[in-house]
C-alpha cells in the first residue's frame, strides 16, 4: 500500500478522530495513483489509519475507520424506526465513518449520493451490503458540486440494481404522504432533514394563518394544515415542486383543515409585495436554499438571511411566530442567531426564542466531525 507522511504536528486533528487530510498537511506521499488505498503516518511513523487517495481534490486524503461493510451495517442498525413507507437517511457520511456517503430510502427504494473517491471505490461492498436489506430498488444521484470537486462522474441519476422505480415514489412521514422524484427532486428527492422541525410547525400552528416561503413540496405547510391552521399559503419559484405540492396537498386532503394557496414567486419580492398590501400572518417560515456554499460567500449571504428575516418579522400579526433556517454548513448557530438579531432591531419588534432545530435526527452529526452540523432553525415569538 502507498504511504502518506504527514508534516510534524499535522497528527492532531486525525488522532482526534477527523477523518480528512488536506493537501497542506502533507510531507511526502506524490506520485500515488488517484483512488487508490493509502496508508498514513505522523511525522514520527505511527500509523493514523488507512484511506483512499484523492489527487483532484483538496481534501486529499478520507479515512476510513473499520471494514466498510461493519460501517454500513452499523449505520443501517441505528436507524430502528425504519416502516416499509417511511423515509429516512440510512447512511450519513462522515457522521457514519463513511465520508463522502449518503443513502436514503423512500419506501424501500434506496437512493446513494457519493461525493468522495472513498465511497466509490468501496461501491461494490457498498452496494453487495444494501442488498442485504432487500430493497425494491437501489439508484444514484450523480448531479452535485461536491463530486465535480473529487474528479467524479458527474450526470444525472442511474439505477444500480433491482427494478425501475415509479416516477414518483409515495412516502408516509408523521402521517401525512408526500410524492418524492428521486431522479430529478432536490438532494436525493426529498428534504428528509426538515422531517422534525416540520413536525414541531405543525404542532404550532392551530387556528393559525401560515406563510410558507420557500416551500418546495410543500411539507411545513402541509403539516400546518395537518395541525390546524386555518389558511396556508405555499411560495417557491420553482414549478416543478409546486406542482408536486399541489399533488401532495389532493394527497392529503381529508387530514388537512384549509386547503393550501399555491403561489410562484421570488420569495424576496413576494415579501415585499406582502407588506406593501398591508397583509399580516400569525407563522411564518422561512427555508431558504443555502445561501453560502463556503466561508467566502458568508458576508453576501448573512445580507440575504438578513433582508427576508427583517421582512417576514415585519409581516407577523402581534404574538406571531416565525420559524427561521440555515442550511448553509458556513454559517454558525451563534452568527445565524445575530443576523435575527440586527434583523429585529430593523423590524423594531422584540422576540423570544421557544425553540431551536437541527437536522432530523437520522442525520445524526459526530462529535468528531462539526462540518456534520449544517441545518439550524429558530423559532421566535413576537412579544407583542
Ligand atoms: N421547506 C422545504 C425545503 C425548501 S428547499 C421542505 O421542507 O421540503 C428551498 C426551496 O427554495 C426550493 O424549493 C427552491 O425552489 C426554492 N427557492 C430558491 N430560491 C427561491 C426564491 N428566490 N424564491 C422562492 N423560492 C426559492
Amino acid at each position: 500500500m502507498n504511504a502518506v507522511t504527514l508534516k510534524p504536528g499535522r497528527e492532531r486533528s486525525v488522532l482526534q478522530g477527523h477523518p480528512w487530510i488536506f493537501s497542506g498537511a502533507i510531507e511526502s506521499g506524490c506520485d500515488i495513483p488517484a483512488a487508490t488505498p493509502v496508508q498514513v503516518f505522523s511525522s514520527k511513523s505511527e500509523v493514523l489509519g488507512t484511506g483512499i487517495y484523492s489527487p483532484a481534490s483538496m481534501i486529499r486524503v478520507r479515512l476510513l475507520k473499520g471494514d466498510i461493510k461493519d460501517l454500513v451495517r452499523k449505520a443501517i442498525g441505528k436507524r430502528t424506526f425504519l416502516s416499509a413507507a417511511s423515509a429516512a437517511r440510512l447512511i450519513y457520511a462522515e457522521n457514519d465513518g463513511i465520508p463522502g456517503l449518503i443513502v436514503d430510502s423512500y419506501a424501500n427504494h434506496f437512493v446513494l449520493q457519493i461525493t468522495s473517491a472513498l465511497a466509490e471505490y468501496y461501491k461494490p461492498q457498498i452496494l453487495e451490503v444494501l442488498q442485504e436489506y432487500h430493497p425494491k430498488s437501489i439508484s444514484e444521484r450523480l448531479d452535485t458540486d461536491a463530486r465535480k470537486k473529487e474528479g467524479l462522474e458527474v450526470g444525472t441519476w442511474r439505477l444500480l440494481a433491482g427494478d425501475n422505480p415509479p416516477d414518483l415514489i409515495e412516502i408516509e412521514e408523521n402521517g401525512l404522504k408526500f410524492l418524492v422524484d428521486i431522479r430529478k427532486g432536490h438532494k436525493t428527492g426529498y428534504y428528509l432533514d426538515q422531517r422534525e422541525a416540520r413536525a414541531l410547525v405543525g404542532s404550532l400552528s392551530k387556528d393559525k394563518t401560515v406563510l410558507n416561503c420557500f416551500c418546495y413540496t410543500g411539507g411545513f405547510g402541509l403539516y400546518a394544515a395537518c395541525g390546524g391552521a386555518k389558511e396556508v399559503t405555499q411560495v417557491d419559484l420553482s414549478e416543478e415542486a409546486l406542482a408536486l405540492a399541489q399533488k401532495n396537498a389532493e394527497l392529503n386532503a381529508g387530514g388537512l383543515k384549509s386547503t393550501p394557496t399555491i403561489v410562484r414567486a421570488d420569495v424576496f419580492k413576494y415579501l415585499r409585495f406582502l407588506r406593501d398590501a398591508g397583509r399580516h400572518f400569525d407563522l411564518i417560515v422561512l427555508d431558504p436554499p443555502k445561501f453560502a456554499e463556503s466561508k467566502s460567500q458568508l458576508m453576501k449571504a448573512a445580507r440575504g438571511y438578513k433582508d427576508i428575516n427583517l421582512l417576514a418579522m415585519k409581516l407577523l400579526a402581534p404574538g406571531g411566530t416565525l420559524a427561521t433556517f440555515s442550511c448553509s454548513g458556513a454559517m454558525t448557530p451563534e452568527f445565524f442567531d445575530t443576523i435575527l438579531r440586527e434583523a429585529s432591531v430593523d423590524a423594531k419588534r422584540d422576540f423570544q426564542i421557544i425553540a431551536r432545530t437541527r437536522q432530523a435526527s437520522d442525520h445524526p452529526v459526530a462529535l468528531n466531525f462539526p462540518e456534520g452540523l449544517y441545518l439550524k432553525g429558530v423559532v421566535l415569538r413576537a412579544n407583542d
